[in-house]
């Protein structure tokens, strides 16, 4: 009989009970054993919940107090040396993902293409590895403990050792793939005497471009692995598998798992080539997103498949970990019914697992309330004029010119005469310290335990405040500081049309850190002027050039639950118009310099290279929307950080930014390599100032690096400048490293 499965659940609690735990754990205020205690109640809350909905196949060992990446780490005995002193299991676990006074913290980076940050794997030529932790064997234990024969899920071999990192230069991380495997199979025997009958073995690179040596490694490791596991559920999740098809269906494995909400269209040439004993799991429910399914869609598509595999070798599970969306809509009770009647949460997607899976076994009528509150709910977003706006879907088919009025050099020209700049101008990203006071008079305003023109007089306050720093320490182009922005999408998705929030839709960003993304769900659009109230009365306190600060369309739907009813491209383009329309009240008002950050055009990359041109075609051109309209001699500036820029060079050139500043000391301007390959022609502002730290740097230490940025960029091309902004940051600090960053200025200049 066909059956339902989970592939992962969410970590934190319905109401962040893990976050606060560990945060209070961390801080020295609780015990492990008050920690530990609420993993297990957390775990044994979880597993009960699936169990009640009706999922068959529920997992273990996807609880974790930091990352499942760590721990696959930690279970492999890959400790760091710098950690290796550390007795205390737990506290060595936890000194790995956030670092101790004398060790620094592994890095981390994001897993694949999603929000959430794994800790790096450090990965060396000999290197050993024993099974070190008891982990997977207890959670399964655990659930078993309370009735539930748990699928335990493990990060595959070959994706760990994909994700590592080699700590020397020219050293393949695969070449361990022999010392990783015999741990593999040690535990893998382990739980099947434990009486586990099947695992899940995550290796999502097969949705990615493979070397050949990956794949041979995926060959040699499910060969080595699978006489001594229990059945191995080989799960693939993120995209199609293409041309890793025919490798996945061929490795000696008892299942497959594909994600068909990405992929859908991968199921009908899978299905001509999966072996016939293979047991077929397919991802119906979205796992990345907040929207709720169409039942009668997703049935169609199970039914395809049980007509060719039966339904004893079919499974029906989300598209990957729910760990990815919030965990319960319940919670949502500011929400209108209309609204919350288009969203599932991980608990709602539970449900709907389990009507799919009554659907394909019995027919639609066994989960008849289920399928047709789905198809209810599908019309009337179809239909609602909440969604659908006439006029926006009528502008984003007029044809907008997206270039500016002249080409660069001649634009320069014009700016040059207007700001009159020094050369090796100074500024910064944009935001300023965000002390406790401001956060204390946020939450005040919001709550409406202060008035708005009290609230505002204080961000005035604040805003003057920041001016007469900036310009006592003498940078050149200024900023308002952002003191009344919470976070950078937020503050612009609140302003705009077809955004809504939730108040506990939060998903896990890394460790103990939760981001609650804004949900796009209808035509975006700007009902009235969202910043020029601010940078106005920012320009009006001071005689220099004062930059206003937007975030750019595509990071905005980047860090946002996007609609699913009509492409990205779409609604990025959608974004990039009211950003527009903003970008020209600025001008309007005076403010002659416009900086449009767009930290996370480089993450929005598809998995696939196949994939990349067409993105950074909409992303580009979505870009170019919000600048195109403004004269010569306003300059526009963009912004990125977190960036491999090569992958996306001459994109950024096309973006034809005026100035662009890149985060660049941590890697001592190494990322600034792509801009000189390239010949980058416009100006640019390579951060001098790792501003992630609260290291002050030294006035030599940025010169050095300026100096060595303008070996290979012109110097009448280089603005100086942190890395990023510097809401995070204290005063003090920001103070003392801008003083250094506006001297190590002067000095290039040749100035005292
Ligand atoms: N202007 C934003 C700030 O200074 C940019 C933040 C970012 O790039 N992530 O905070
Ligand atoms: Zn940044």
């Amino acid at each position: 009989m066909t059956k339902s499965a989970n592939l992962g659940f969410p970590r934190i609690g319905a109401h962040r009970e893990l976050k606060k735990a560990l945060e209070a754990y961390w801080k020295g205020e609780t015990t492990a054993a008050a920690l530990l205690a609420t993993g297990t109640e957390l775990r044994a809350r979880h597993w009960q919940l699936q169990q009640q909905a009706g999922i068959d196949i529920i997992p273990s060992n996807d609880f974790s107090f930091y990352d499942h990446v760590l721990d696959t780490t930690a279970m492999l005995g890959a400790i760091p040396p710098r950690f290796a002193g550390i007795e205390d299991p737990l506290a060595r676990y936890f000194a790995m993902a956030r670092g101790t006074a004398d060790a620094p913290a592994m890095e981390m980076t994001k897993w694949f293409d999603t929000n959430y940050h794994y800790i790096v794997p450090e990965l060396h030529e000999g290197q050993n590895f024993r099974l070190s932790t008891s982990k997977v064997l207890d959670e399964y234990r655990e659930a078993k403990a309370l009735g539930i024969d748990t699928r335990p899920v493990l990060v595959g071999p070959v994706t760990w050792l994909s994700l590592g990192k080699a700590k020397q230069d020219g050293f393949d991380p695969l070449t361990l793939l022999d010392a990783v495997l015999p741990v593999y199979a040690e535990l893998l025997a382990a739980l099947k005497a434990e009486g586990a009958g099947w695992v899940q073995i995550d290796e999502p690179i097969l949705a990615l471009d493979l070397t050949e040596a990956q794949r041979a490694a995926l060959r040699q490791a499910y060969h080595a692995l699978h006489a001594s596991a229990p059945s191995i559920m080989l799960t693939t999740y993120f995209g199609a598998l293409l041309d890793n098809t025919a490798l996945a269906v061929d490795l000696p494995v008892a299942g497959l798992h594909v994600d068909l909400v990405r992929a859908p269209e991968q199921l009908v040439p899978l299905l001509k080539v999966l072996p016939a004993d293979k047991v077929l799991s397919i991802g119906l429910i979205d796992g990345r997103n907040i929207w709720r399914a169409d039942l009668d869609r997703q049935l169609a598509l199970a039914t395809r498949a049980w007509d060719s595999v039966g339904p004893d070798r079919l499974v029906i599970a989300p598209s990957c970990s729910l760990l990815h969306s919030p965990v319960d809509l319940d919670g949502e009770t500011e929400l209108d019914d209309e609204l919350r009647s288009w969203l599932a949460f991980a608990r709602q997607k539970l449900s709907e697992i389990a009507a799919l899976t009554l659907g394909i076994q019995r027919g639609r009528g066994a989960a008849r309330d289920a399928f047709d509150a789905s198809a209810a709910a599908i019309r009337s977003h179809r239909q609602s004029p909440r969604i659908h706006q006439p006029e926006v879907k009528a502008r984003t088919r007029t044809s907008i010119d997206l270039n500016r009025g002249n080409a660069f050099p001649t634009r320069r020209t014009a700016q040059r005469q207007r700001f009159n700049l020094p050369a090796f101008p100074t500024t910064t990203i944009g935001s300023f310290p965000q002390t406790a006071a401001i956060r204390e008079q946020r939450a005040a305003f919001k709550k409406a335990r202060i008035a708005e023109a009290d609230y505002e007089t204080f961000l005035e306050a604040e805003t003057e405040k920041a001016i007469r720093i900036q310009e006592r320490i003498g940078l050149d182009v200024l900023v308002h500081g952002e003191f009344e922005r919470n976070d950078m999408v937020e503050y612009f998705g609140e302003q705009l049309d077809g955004f809504a929030f939730t108040r506990n839709g939060w998903v896990q960003s890394y460790g103990s850190r939760f981001v609650k993304p804004p949900v796009i769900y209808g035509d975006v659009s700007r009902p009235a002027p969202m910043t020029v109230r601010w940078s106005a009365y920012a320009a009006s306190l001071t005689d220099r050039p004062m930059k206003g600060m937007l975030t750019g369309p595509v990071t905005i739907l980047q860090w946002s639950f996007v609609r699913v009813d009509q492409p990205r491209a779409e609604t990025c383009r959608q974004i990039a118009l009211a950003i527009r329309d903003e970008v020209l009240d600025l001008e309007a008002a005076g403010i002659g310099m416009i900086q449009i950050d767009e930290p996370a055009l480089r993450e929005g990359l598809p998995l696939r290279r196949r994939d990349w041109e067409a993105y950074l075609r909409w992303a580009v051109d979505c870009f170019r929307i919000t600048a195109s309209g403004v004269a010569d001699q306003t300059q526009i500036h963009t912004h990125m950080c977190y960036a491999e820029f090569n992958d996306i060079m001459p994109a950024i050139a096309e973006m034809d930014a005026d100035v662009i500043s890149i985060e660049t000391s941590r890697s001592d301007m190494e990322l600034l390599r792509a801009f000189l390959d390239f010949r980058y022609p416009n100006e640019i502002g390579p951060g001098v100032w790792d501003i992630h730290s609260p290291r002050v740097p030294g006035q030599d230490e940025m010169e050095l690096l300026l100096r060595k940025a303008a070996e290979g960029i012109a110097a009448d091309q280089l603005w100086v400048n942190p890395d990023c902004g510097l809401k995070t940051r204290g005063w003090p600090e920001v103070e003392s490293a801008l003083t250094n960053l506006v001297a190590t200025a002067r000095s290039l200049r040749g100035e005292k």
